[in-house]
Order: C-alpha cells, then structure tokens, then sequence
C-alpha cells in the first residue's frame, strides 16, 4: 500500500504514514481476518488483486490511526491491570475445497467476568446504525470472535458472559445534541444480549465463508466484469432526515422511517409542533465511492459513476 502527500505535510509525517501503511499484513486466499470477509466480495477481490498499489493519503493514515492510537492506549493500559486481554485468534475452515485460516483480532476479554469487547471509533450515524442492527456489521464480527474464542478456547478463556461494544463517537457535536435533547456522551456501551449474538454465529459465520467463496468463484472474472457492490456497502440507501417544513436544514440522518418517527417523537422542546415538520428519504448516491473507497481507482463501477456524472 503507498501514502499519497496531496496536502504537502512535512517529510517526518510522511514517513511515518508510509510506515504504518507497510506495516499491514496483504489480506490473502491463505489467511483472512473476520473484518475482511465482511467487505463486500467485490470489494475483497479488488482488495487481493491491487493492494500494492492502492494509494492511502497521509491525512486519511493520519484521521485512522488517531482512533488506532487511543484504541492501544486503552487496552494497553487494560492489560498492565491485568484484567484484559488482546489475542489474535485463528481457525483453519476449507471452503470449496480451498483452505482458509480465518482470523480475528479480539479486543478484550475480561476472564474475572467472562466479558467480551471491542472498542469502536465510529460516527453518530453509523453507531444509531449498528446499534439498532440497521446495519449488523458489528453483531456478525462479534459472533464471529466468540465462533472462534469457542472453537479455539484458549487457556485464559472461561466463557463469555457479557458481550459489548464501546465506541468512542468521532463526530459528536455536544452543543447540537444538548438542543435536540439527546446524550453528549463521548464513549458509548453497547451490550448486547448474549443469546441472541450466539444464536447469531451460523448467520455471520456462513456469511463470511459466503463471501469467501463468493471471492473464490470471482478470482478469474476481469475487474471490469465484477459485479458492483451492494447498495449497503456503498452507503448507497436511503437515509430518513427530520427537515422543518419550508426550510433545508436537517436534523442527522436515521436508517428507517419508523427510526427517524421515534426520534420526532421524543423532541421535547418547548412549543414542539409535530405538524410543522416532515420526514424525507435522502441519498441514493454511493457516498462510499464516492469519498471513501481506496479501490475506487480500481474499480469500473466508479469509472462508470463519474462518466455518467460527466456525461
Ligand atoms: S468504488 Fe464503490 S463499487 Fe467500487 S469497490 Fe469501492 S465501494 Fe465497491
């Protein structure tokens, strides 16, 4: 993976992103971590076929690894206490025929009380998302890791009693939330009932080997004969935004109408008329091409995107 320098920072910033940039293992049809295989299988197959030459910019390195420097400080600072452990678990699996070592990188684990968690710096929105399971990424990849912690059960590992996620919001603006009467709190728990992300693991297991496979039948198909990848993966659905009637600001986006209908009801300003505002569905265009896919370079659907946008 190369580091791009489009806003001229200094050498010692650029040395250091291009350093962390080498320091990832290639994503590989030997080894593949639970994360990969939650990408879109498009996505995986660009992934395998161009990542040398994927180009990641210093400031996009840079807007990463602050989430990754607190994530290790934490948990550094957890496992000197001696009541948290970060492990790398791994399980061979054939698929099709083909042996895969799937892989997965365990945030914490808690042997005193057996719980499980993984640290998480996400926006507002996808974190309204993924709790409501609007989006299932991090439900999967939990059932995943206690797929593996079970399969594996390492010497420290007593059971999982808890499972959470804690995230850190990146986007948080605490004096616009306060006004629509809604939490300020930088870091959020999410705990998650147990039964339901272990009766989850055949799910989220069939689904990464799923994508597995799903990479194996891709592996000779032309990059510009893959298929695009799925309208969630590309942020491409709809978002439901509150807007007052007659004006153009709206209050953040929610993943569904009947979300975006609870949020409305629970505004508790003062002189709140539900009457005066609507709820509207927004997007349709793939923000993640767009602004955030590393691949787009490689990738023919976003060619075609902005050949029709040009045209
Ligand atoms: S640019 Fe869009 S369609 Fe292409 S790999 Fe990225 S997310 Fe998928």
């Amino acid at each position: 993976m190369n580091t791009s320098n489009k806003t001229n920072m200094p050498r010692f910033l650029l040395d250091w992103a291009s350093a962390k940039n080498n320091g990832h293992a290639a994503p590989s049809l030997e080894r593949a971590s639970t994360t990969f295989l939650l990408k879109d299988p498009t996505a995986c197959v660009l992934t395998l076929r161009h990542y040398n030459d994927i180009i990641c910019d210093l400031q996009d390195t840079a807007q990463s690894n602050t989430g990754t420097a607190l994530h290790d400080s934490v948990l550094s600072f957890a496992k000197e206490r001696g009541y948290m452990i970060e492990q790398s678990l791994a399980k061979s699996v054939m698929v099709d025929m083909h042996d895969v070592v799937i892989t997965g990188q365990i945030d914490a684990y808690d042997p005193i009380t057996g719980t499980l968690a993984d640290l998480k710096f996400s926006k507002l929105a996808n974190y309204d998302k993924q709790k409501s399971l609007a989006d299932d990424e991090w439900f999967n990849q939990l059932s995943v890791y206690v797929w593996l912690l079970e399969n594996v059960r390492p010497k420290w590992y007593f059971g999982v009693n808890n499972i959470i996620n804690l995230v850190n919001i990146r986007d948080l603006s605490k004096v616009k939330e306060a006004k629509a009467g809604n939490s300020t709190d930088q870091w959020r728990l999410i705990e998650w009932d147990v039964d339901k992300v272990k009766a989850n693991i055949p799910t989220a297991v069939e689904k990464a080997l799923n994508t597995f496979s799903r990479i194996l039948q891709l592996s000779e198909t032309p990059d510009e004969e893959l298929p695009i990848c799925s309208e969630k993966y590309r942020y491409a659905e709809s978002v439901y935004k509150i807007y007052k009637k007659g004006l153009k600001k709206a209050e953040r986006g929610h993943a569904s109408y009947e979300t975006a209908e609870q949020a409305m009801d629970g505004f508790n300003k003062a002189g709140f008329d539900k009457d005066k505002y609507e709820i509207v569905a927004v997007g349709g265009e793939s923000l993640k091409c767009k602004y955030y896919c590393e691949l787009k370079d490689f990738c023919p659907h976003y060619k075609k995107m902005m050949e029709a946008n040009n045209g």
